[in-house]
């Protein structure tokens, strides 16, 4: 599993659908990989990436609200657990998975934030603002669940289109090779939580 390159799957990839499993250890290998989720997000001019994003079935995920190397805060969020919600506000939101396609979602505006960091120490924090909605953005990558998940479905209506055309380059990759086989994903799934999870 170390030579394939790390890249950014897209909707509807079924790691995307997929719970993530605790990490149990974290090692030299899985801190270059949060390294290069970093790379890939900036790349992909994103604030937030979670680990089944790049196919890795594991409760990690990756920020930084700035969206630039070297500026604002990168965040490293390992087996994160969300409290204390408070309040709802609106925002526009979009996801590297499903390129293209923005609607505003309906998120808790402060929320106290519990994981733990590459060092292992704890974090507790209380997060508002855009952080908030990024934290909770990729959590929910992390149970499975993308934004589209809480449109009404007047809003879905509208990303219809572009959801299909998502599907019909999926299948097309699939067909192709250029997406391994569902069996091949899920096999490659297993090595991963045998060795972290
Ligand atoms: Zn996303």
């Amino acid at each position: 599993m170390d030579s394939d390159p790390l890249r950014i799957v897209t909707y509807p990839h079924p790691t995307l659908r997929y719970e993530s499993k605790p990490v149990l250890r974290v090692d030299a290998r899985l801190r270059k990989i949060i390294d290069q989720m970093f790379d890939l997000m900036y790349e992909a001019r994103g604030v937030g990436l979670a680990a089944n994003q790049v196919d890795l079935p594991l409760r990690l995920f990756v920020a930084n609200p700035a969206g630039e190397r070297g500026d604002g805060e990168e965040l490293v969020v390992i087996n994160p657990v969300l409290d204390q919600f408070k309040g709802t506000t609106h925002g526009e939101e979009g996801c590297l998975s499903l390129p293209g396609l923005y609607a505003p979602v309906a998120r808790a505006k402060s929320l106290k934030l519990l994981g733990y960091d590459l060092k292992g120490q704890a974090i507790n924090r209380e997060v508002d603002g855009y952080l908030a909605r990024i934290i909770q953005h990729e959590y929910d990558h992390l149970n499975g669940v993308l934004f589209i998940d809480r449109l009404s479905e007047e809003q879905l209506r509208d990303l219809a289109h572009g959801l299909e055309e998502l599907q019909i380059d999926f299948e097309s990759k699939s067909r192709t090779g250029t997406i391994p086989s569902a069996s091949a994903i899920a096999s490659r799934r297993a090595e991963w939580e045998q060795a972290y999870a």
